[in-house]
Formats: C-alpha cells, sequence, structure tokens
C-alpha cells in the first residue's frame, strides 16, 4: 500500500487557505486587499478557535495598520512590493518570539504584564519580506512540556480531537496552522517542539541545523539547542517562510549560511524551473534504524512507518538499516542539560526587570515571591534539576558526563552519514495522547521526545511531515546531515509531490475559496 492513500483531510472546522504565493499574488493583482485578508484571518481566529485555543493574543490594532499602509503602497507605485515573498502574509508566531508591542509571556505568570520592546531578528525579516504578524500561539510554560497543558492561559486542545493534547510545547501553532488560521505560523523546537505537535497535527514542522535561523528575540530554554522553526500545510509554503527566515545574523554568533549548498547535497537533487528543487529517489539512501523504533514504537505507528518505507522502497530508495549509537542515553543527557541551560536562563525572571512585581520588605524577599508564584511546577522541577546539575562537586559528575555523551552520539550520526543520506524514523512514538494523561508523571511525559531528542543534541536538521495514519495523525521524521536544510526540505518536497506525505484536500481548498 502507498503511505500516501492514507492521508488525513484537515480536521472538520480548519478554514480554506490562499498558499503564500496565491495569497501574495491575488495582492498584488488587486483581486483583494491586505486589509480584507488581515481582516478575515482576525474574523476566523475569532470563529474557530474558541474551542481549541491555539492563539493567545493579537496584535490587532497594529497588524490592522499596517494592512492599510501596504494597501495605500500598493495603490501606488507596485514596484517595491513585486519582489516581496511574503506580501500581505498574515502570521503567528510562538510567545516566545519577541515582536514589539506584544504582550509577550511564554505561557508563564511571571511575564504578566510585559510588553516587548523590540522585534526578533526573524520577525523583522518576516515584516520586511511584507508579512504582517497578527499574534501569539499558545506554548507549553517556557518551552518545556509536550502537551500544551502548561501554559497560564489553559491547555490548547488537538483539532483532530479535542480529548487529546496537541503536542507542545509549540501546540497552538501546529494547531493554529491545522486550522487555516494562518497559512504558516513559526515556534521554536528545543528537543522536539516543533515536530512532535507537527506530527500531532497533521501538518509539516521543521527543525532546522543548530545555526541557520538566528535565536536573537527568542526567549532562551537550552541556548545550545534551541532553534526557531516553520509549521505548514505544505513544503512549498514551508520552504517560503524559511528562506525569508534562515541565515547569518550579526546579533547572533552561532548563525550560517545553510540553504543553498545544502540544497544540492551529495549531487542527489536537481534545482526544477518550475518549483522546488527535486531529490533523485533512486539514489537516495536512507538509513533505519530499525530495532530501536519497532522498540519505541506503538503498534499504530509502527504500522504507519512499514507502510511509509515500503513505499519509499516502491520508488527506488535503498533502505539501510542503521544503529545509533547512545541512543539510549539521549533522553537522560538532553533533560540534563536543557534543564541546566535553562536554570541559568530562567535566572533573568526576577519580577523586577520584566512583568509581574511583587512587594515585599526586601528585594530578596521580593524576589523569592515573584518566582514561587510566578513560575509553574514544570519550570521550577527543571530549573532544580539543572542548578542541582551544575553545582560544584556535582558539575563533572553530571554536566560533564552528559556533554560527552553528547560528543559521541554527534559523532555516532556522522558515522552513520557516511552509509546513508538521511535517516528515518516516525517523529513520535505514539499518536497523541489523551489530555491529562502524562501530566502527573513527568519521565513518561518526557518519554515522548525519544526521537525527536537525539536531532536535537546533534545539531542536525529533522523535518516531521504527516502521512495520516488510522484514524488520528502520525508524522515522520527525516534527519540529514549539518547544514543539509535545504536538501531536507528538496526531499520533503518530492516526497509530498508523490503523495507520500502531505495534508489531503488542501489544494483543492485553495483552488475552491481561498481568501485569496
Ligand atoms: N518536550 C521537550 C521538553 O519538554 C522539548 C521542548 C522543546 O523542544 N522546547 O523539554
Amino acid at each position: 500500500m502507498v503511505a500516501g492513500s492514507s492521508l488525513l483531510p484537515p480536521p472538520a472546522d480548519a478554514l480554506p487557505y490562499a498558499s503564500i504565493p496565491s495569497l501574495v499574488d491575488a495582492h498584488l493583482q488587486g483581486r483583494t486587499t491586505v486589509l480584507a485578508t488581515v481582516q478575515s484571518c482576525f474574523d476566523g481566529i475569532a470563529a474557530k478557535d474558541a474551542g481549541t485555543h491555539a492563539v493567545v493574543s493579537l496584535f490587532r490594532d497594529a497588524a490592522l495598520q499596517q494592512a492599510a499602509a501596504w494597501d495605500a503602497r500598493l495603490e501606488g507605485d507596485q514596484r517595491a512590493a513585486r519582489s516581496l515573498p511574503l506580501l500581505g502574509l498574515p502570521v503567528l508566531v510562538k510567545d516566545n518570539i519577541a515582536v514589539q508591542g506584544g504582550r509577550l509571556q511564554c505561557g508563564s505568570r511571571i511575564l504578566e504584564g510585559y510588553e516587548c520592546p523590540f522585534d526578533a531578528t526573524v520577525v523583522s525579516r518576516l515584516r520586511q519580506a511584507g508579512a504582517i504578524l497578527v499574534g501569539y500561539t499558545n506554548m507549553d510554560e517556557f518551552a518545556m512540556g509536550s502537551s500544551c497543558e502548561r501554559s497560564c492561559y489553559g491547555a490548547t486542545l488537538n483539532p483532530y480531537d479535542s480529548l487529546r493534547v496537541p503536542g507542545g510545547s509549540s501546540g497552538g501553532g501546529a494547531a493554529a496552522t491545522a486550522l487555516g488560521l494562518t497559512t504558516v505560523s513559526l515556534g521554536s523546537d528545543t528537543g522536539g517542539s516543533v515536530r512532535q505537535p507537527a506530527s500531532y497535527c497533521n501538518v509539516f514542522g521543521f527543525k532546522p541545523s543548530y545555526g541557520a535561523v538566528s535565536r536573537f528575540g527568542l526567549v532562551a530554554f537550552g541556548s545550545s539547542l534551541d532553534q526557531i522553526g516553520p509549521f505548514a500545510r505544505s513544503m512549498d509554503d514551508l520552504i517560503s517562510l524559511f528562506k525569508v527566515v534562515h541565515g547569518p545574523d550579526d546579533r547572533d554568533a552561532t548563525t550560517r549560511p545553510c540553504y543553498a549548498e545544502g540544497v544540492l547535497h551529495a549531487g542527489l537533487s536537481v534545482h526544477n524551473q518550475e518549483g522546488p528543487a527535486l531529490v533523485d529517489l533512486p539514489r537516495l539512501r536512507v538509513g533505519v534504524p530499525r530495532n530501536l523504533i519497532q522498540r519505541v514504537a506503538s503498534s499504530e505507528v509502527w504500522a504507519s512507518f512499514l507502510s511509509f518505507i515500503d513505499s519509499l522502497a516502491e520508488q527506488g530508495c535503498q533502505l539501510i538499516d542503521v544503529e545509533m549509537p547512545f541512543l539510549d542515553a539521549a533522553l537522560p543527557t538532553y533533560y540534563l542539560l536543557s534543564s541546566a541551560e535553562a536554570s541559568s536562563n530562567l535566572a533573568r525572571f526576577d519580577g523586577l526587570k520584566y512583568g509581574r512585581r511583587v512587594d515585599a520588605e526586601d528585594r530578596e524577599m521580593s524576589v523569592k515571591l515573584a518566582r514561587s508564584q510566578g513560575f509553574g511546577e514544570e519550570v521550577k522541577r527543571r530549573i532544580c534539576l539543572g542548578t542541582f546539575a551544575l553545582s560544584s562537586g556535582y558539575y563533572d559528575a553530571y554536566y560533564g558526563k552528559a556533554m560527552l555523551v553528547r560528543r559521541h552520539l554527534r559523532q555516532g550520526y556522522e558515522r552513520e552519514f557516511q552509509r546513508c543520506d538521511v535517516i528515518l524514523s516516525p517523529t513520535t512514538p505514539s499518536v497523541a495522547f489523551r489530555r491529562g494523561e502524562n501530566l502527573s508523571d513527568a519521565v513518561k511525559m518526557y518519554a515522548n521526545d525519544v526521537l525527536t531528542i537525539p536531532p536535537s543534541l546533534a545539531g542536525i536538521p529533522a523535518l516531521s511531515m504527516p502521512v495520516g495514519g488510522a484514524g488520528l495523525p502520525v508524522g515522520m521524521q527525516v534527519v540529514a546531515p549539518l547544514f543539509r536544510d535545504g536538501f531536507l526540505l528538496a526531499l520533503g518536497s518530492t516526497l509530498e509531490s508523490l503523495e507520500l506525505c502531505g495534508v489531503r484536500g488542501i489544494a483543492g481548498a485553495v483552488m475552491r475559496g481561498g481568501r485569496s
């Protein structure tokens, strides 16, 4: 069976949406105004999001003003606008990405009342490309979580089944994209927070190579792991967004170029005049860590995985068994390192510099109260764990050892990538779990990330692609060598064009009744 035959349609209340090029074109041709597009985006959120709760705050006035300004410019000289790839595109971003004037809260009480004074680099790039920032999407507090239940705004629900979680921490962005509230959105991924919700909500989600996208203006969780990544319902849209936000930035010294050279990896991909680059599948060597997956995957996800690799084989791909040494150690290594970094990064939230201040007899008590009232349970757990791991006398035993494992894991990937071009697995061991199911058991919640964390520790790019499933969405994760982001995206487009992955029905929806 071809995996494509079981692709899920979008959720019942998804809005028809316009692909990025069709929307931009509609604005340029005057078939619709930017103001109408942005207004209908707000209407859509008001009408469709009440039951899902994906969006937590809106930038209504600023967005409508910018939309009107674009329309005025378009009435005059269109030349400047013609080259703008995202002209008039409404975009939602996660509540941890700085948008000037936005009520940035990272899903946390401690930032209540904070108004952000500047734009993240990704946000200024979106604006320069003509996009309009419309609001913030829900997330687990400070991006710690896998279910989008740990937010001061309350939980986001899975658009395919409201009794289930949308995944996390960027669950709001995945749900909003699945519902078509905006065509694309941005999340952040430290150990799976874009890919896991993308897989639970039947959309594409991409974690770029570490250093591909600037982190300037992203509220840090685990600085050596964090990356901003896009959600989309088609690879074309995902690539359009990624092309705008990626690339070197003077304000983040870890950034470097990754797109153009990446597309041409190993001579396997060809540029295509008409559309995105495509990959020559019969020459593609796909690494499959079969034993590992069989051990962790539910029967449902395992069945989807087998059918997916069968269809890759039918396309002529070479399947190669790979082992991933040190993989068992990845989960504890990640939780130790990310918590250590978080305990240091979150020290700045003291109720004095940002957000909600608590008055007390002295400064120390005020900080103590602000932090104990402002942070939720999971954030406190991570701060305690991280502080412990970094404390003198324990540093070598925990942090030092975890860094060593991280290095071995990275080398393990490098070795495997000499035998294969990409490594494939499901994105998550199971489909979306029920709300409340893992809340009382942190370790069970963490176990969700077993397949997304290894590429994060190695810093390499990973794409989650929707492949349908028997009832609830299932995602497949493809991982490529460092900075082969362009190649990985070309592979995603190729598989989508063969209907081996994708969100069925969307193309039809665009034709019939998109906002354009
Ligand atoms: N679920 C993981 C965690 O809780 C990953 C979170 C993320 O990628 N931001 O840390």
